[in-house]
């Protein structure tokens, strides 16, 4: 196959569709060209492969020759010859990889202009002026671009000039001027390179299409791919095309148009508009542009063969496009297209216009695999306005959003500071249980370590507070912290982008999150298309939470991580009584003290998710977390001394201390070495289920044993439960109808590989299986959940060691072989097993996508994320990952609609 294509060439398919060889910017030229028979300037693409080929062995052998014939065949079709001294032609060299991708190489304009040609192009226009404002153009792009030059220097001179020649604009400098800073800039260039600027156009050509390739893989674009997670190996193509001159003189001008308003979604078309410029003019914002509509004042002509060009590119490409033209001497040229980059509120607009509008109608379908979770998100979240904040530190983007607040590095300062009624965001190297009030009244939460599944990210999620996890720049100490030299004190103001995972200094400026009425007819098409495929839960711990999640339109909670109900205020206390007890008899108040808390607790969750299932997770967390930190204590030993109290505390976080607690006593284990614990949690449970009942509810509970690595470890913990749910009706003295008005269902998660491993015997045991995939992902790849992220891992995305970060996308391959295994395995065994996936991965769409394919029931995720994920469910069926078991997953529920004959088996 050719590394070179016109853009008239004939292919086999329609050339927008052959993005991949073309790259974006030469298939929709190519569409334009050959397809839609637009008046577009003609060029040649060099397609990715020959970058990919590049990037392995340099040069490919025969680009050079190809690119000979090429130029020949493009200098024919103009009538012109590259470096012609007495009428050249000009060629502009772009980049234009699959996606656009800001980072890579701009764009070299007025290519082939040498000390010769340049004054041939003055004698052939008669404009002097032009000619060698082209080529001083030229000179600076191409020493900035491909030879690297600081393009301040040039900047520097051409201000210079202008003052000197009493002038603001590039068009007031004299020709005399222009003539003398081509000097100059060559002098430039020369005194950089070693080298004399360029004369030769095919050593000009080649150079820029060298530097286009080798850009692909610069810094820039690698972070870039990096964050908006494209593929290192794509490569980019690149275009050669004949240059317009939008900077001819007043019938000439440049802009760019989009069909309809991308930001707000309104039909009509919109854009920027410059007479007598060139290129980046538009956007670079050195004049004042006009609006679209001032073109029809000026161009009327023009004007309207620009709106019919629209309207067939919307016809053609069926959606919003955007573009840039330029006008010549009174003559239109399109010079890009691509459907175009809009705003959430825009995507869900236009979406659900163009399935009523003629010219398009989309499908519904259609309409669905247009929007985006990002799209959800900019709608559901407030979002910073503009973009021209300095960035002073960049971590994960944990919990999407923006907040803005004073800084304050305890959770008591910030909570003080919030009952003052000032806004605040929490700055902690890392948050733990004993942060939670202090989360709680921020508006935001910035912290230096931890991954996406710390504390610090799961909490914030939970709640919708826009976080920044990781930020490994941020040295703590007292009350300010540092980044690079940069010192923020206590009480300064700081902005955090939750979405994009970046700090600013100051207060940046918030548009509210307002979701328009597109969003719920989207996400109602959304819900027809999963219907009997893939539910949709959230992980909720309390009341309020739970009725957000149901509000958000989540089926039921698929975790409930009941360890959070204990970090309550008045309930710490009461938990280190527990673990301090040093008889049964102080143990049992304590725990009698917790069942009723949790009583309540589980009633109000009950009632607002009334009718519909409710996974409640037995106590997980090694019990140290609910004790003091031991440096803490060990520090305040040493100095000012500790209380009676405080002693006992220390004694005891010191007994329990383990070296890799995420390894050692808790989930199932816990129950094992305290079994009363969970004893109370399941009667504290049962007795709010049937408070539920004799309130005319419909509870439908299931119980949830964490880490479960063997069929016996699950039989032992479900005999308990079994024991505490008997106990618990007979001691409430629940009659038969009231027993048969609930649901129970014993169940545990998956979340270790040998549990994945061995489903088909502990699925003997189970009614329903939960993968924990944060932990299954953690003890999978040995990765530290807690500490891989901030250390390690954008080393291994830029080397490409990883193609995702495991915690943020499910790693489809090993931890997902493990689902799919343990579906398998689980369901061989009991073939109406229930099985949902409640990691951090069950709110990510392409996460949703895997587990869609794997044969899962739901997904669940945190409260604000339910919308994003009902939108990938029906993306994953759209795109025949599932298939329907709406029957079996009734059935499933119609069999255990007795508590008591489920659980005696
Ligand atoms: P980007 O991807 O940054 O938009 P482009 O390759 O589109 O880069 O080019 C940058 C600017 O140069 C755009 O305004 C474009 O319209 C203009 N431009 C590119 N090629 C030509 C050309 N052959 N003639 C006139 N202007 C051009
Ligand atoms: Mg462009
Ligand atoms: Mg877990």
């Amino acid at each position: 196959m050719p590394f070179v294509f016109d853009f008239d060439h004939t292919h086999r398919k329609p050339p927008m569709e052959m993005k991949d060889l073309l790259g974006g910017k030469g298939a929709n030229l190519a569409e334009m060209t050959s397809v839609l028979e637009l008046p577009v300037p003609p060029g040649f693409t060099i397609g990715t492969t020959a970058c990919r080929s590049y990037m392995e062995q340099g040069w490919p052998d025969g680009l050079t020759a190809e690119v000979a014939k090429a130029r020949l065949r493009l200098e024919k079709k103009m009538g012109k010859r590259i470096g012609d001294p007495s009428d050249p032609l000009l060629v502009s060299v772009r980049s234009g990889a699959k996606f656009s991708m800001p980072g890579m190489m701009d764009t070299v304009l007025n290519l082939g202009l040498n000390d010769h040609s340049v004054e041939g192009l003055a004698k052939q226009t008669d404009d002097e002026r032009f000619a060698f404002d082209s080529y001083r153009r030229f000179i600076a792009m191409y020493g900035r671009i491909v030879l690297d030059i600081p393009g301040d220097e040039f900047d520097a001179l051409l201000d210079a000039a202008k003052e000197l020649a009493g002038t603001t604009s590039d068009a007031g400098v004299p020709v005399e001027l222009l003539r003398y800073l081509v000097d100059a800039y060559q002098q430039i260039v020369e005194r950089h390179t070693g080298k004399p600027f360029p004369q030769d156009p095919d050593q000009q050509l080649r150079g820029a299409i060298e530097a286009v390739f080798a850009s692909w893989d610069g810094p820039r674009a690698v972070a870039y791919r990096v964050r908006e997670r494209i593929p290192h190996d794509l490569g980019t193509a690149v275009n050669v095309q004949a240059m317009v001159f939008g900077n001819r003189d007043d019938t000439s001008g440049t802009g760019v148009g989009f069909t309809r308003d991308p930001a707000t979604g309104a039909t009509g078309e919109y854009g920027d508009f410059l007479v007598n410029a060139q290129g980046e003019d538009v956007v670079a914002g050195i004049r004042n542009t006009e609006p679209l509509a001032a073109l029809k004042d000026q161009f009327p002509t023009i004007h309207a063969e620009l709106l019919a060009i629209f309207a067939r590119l919307e016809g053609h490409y069926r959606d919003m496009c955007d573009t840039e033209f330029t006008i010549e001497q009174g003559k239109l040229w399109m010079l890009q297209t691509r459907v175009g980059k809009r705003t959430g509120r825009a995507a869900l607009k236009m979406a659900v216009d163009m399935v009523g509008e003629k010219a398009i109608k989309l499908s519904k379908e259609e309409a669905l695999d247009r929007i985006t979770g990002e799209h959800l998100e900019q709608v559901l979240h407030p979002q910073f306005s503009g973009s021209g904040a300095t960035v002073l530190a960049r971590g994960l983007g944990a919990s999407p959003g923006a907040a803005v607040g004073r800084v304050y590095l305890t959770a008591d300062d910030a909570q003080a500071a919030a009952e003052r009624g000032e806004k605040v965001v929490l700055v902690r190297s890392e948050t733990s249980p004993e942060d939670v009030h202090g989360m709680l009244a921020a508006e935001g939460i910035l912290t230096a370590r931890g991954g996406l599944v710390s504390h610090a990210a799961v909490v914030a999620r939970g709640w919708g507070k826009p976080a920044v996890v990781g930020a490994e720049a941020l040295r703590i100490s007292g009350s300010s912290f540092t980044v690079d030299g940069t010192v923020v004190k206590e009480g300064d103001w700081i902005s955090v982008d939750g979405t994009h995972g970046t700090v600013m200094l100051g207060q940046v400026p918030v548009t509210a999150g307002e979701t328009p009425p597109e969003f719920e007819t989207i996400l109602g098409w959304a819900d027809q298309v999963r219907a009997g495929h893939l539910g949709v839960r959230a992980n909720a711990d309390t009341g309020p939470d739970a009725a957000n999640a149901r509000r958000h339109g989540a089926e039921g909670i698929g975790l409930c991580r009941t360890e959070h109900m204990f970090l309550a205020e008045d309930r710490l206390p009461v938990v280190r009584r527990m673990i301090l007890a040093s008889t049964p008899e102080e143990e049992e108040q304590a725990l009698e003290a917790l069942r009723v808390a949790q009583r309540a607790d589980f009633v109000d969750i009950l009632e607002a998710m009334d009718g519909l299932p409710v996974t409640i997770r037995l106590l997980d967390p090694p019990l140290h977390e609910f004790l003091p930190d031991t440096q803490e204590l060990a520090i305040k030993e040493a100095t000012s001394g500790l209380t009676e109290e405080e002693s006992r505390l220390y004694e005891a976080a010191k007994t329990w201390h383990e070296f890799n607690p995420m390894l050692g006593t808790r989930g199932v284990r816990l129950g094992v070495i305290k079994p009363g614990l969970y004893a109370m949690q399941v009667r504290a449970l049962m007795e709010a289920a049937l408070d539920r009942v004799a309130a005319g509810g419909h509870p439908i509970v299931e119980i949830m044993i964490p880490l479960t690595v063997s069929r016996e470890e699950l039989a032992l913990a479900r005999s308990w439960v079994e024991g505490a749910i008997t106990e618990a009706l007979a001691a409430t003295g629940a009659t038969g109808a009231e027993e048969g008005k609930m649901e129970v269902l014993i169940g545990t998660m998956i979340e270790t590989p040998r549990a994945a491993l061995r489903a088909g015997e502990i699925a003997e045991e189970a009614d329903f299986f939960s993968f924990g995939t944060n932990d299954l992902t953690q003890m999978t790849f040995g990765f530290s959940r807690d500490d891989v992220e901030g250390r390690m891992m954008s080393a291994y995305l830029e080397q490409g060691l990883l193609k995702r970060n495991p915690f943020e996308v499910v790693d489809p391959d090993g931890v997902g072989e493990l689902v799919r295994l343990g579906v398998e395995r689980g369901r061989a065994t009991r073939p109406t097993l229930k099985i949902g996936v409640c990691g951090e991965h069950g709110g990510d769409p392409e996460s949703i996508a895997t587990f869609a394919a794997a044969g899962l029931d739901y997904v669940s995720c945190s409260p604000f994320r339910v919308p994003i994920a009902r939108l990938a469910a029906a993306q994953a069926v759209l795109a025949g990952l599932t298939t329907a078991k709406g029957p079996k997953a009734k059935s499933a529920g119609k069999a255990t609609a007795k508590a008591k004959s489920k659980t005696k088996r």
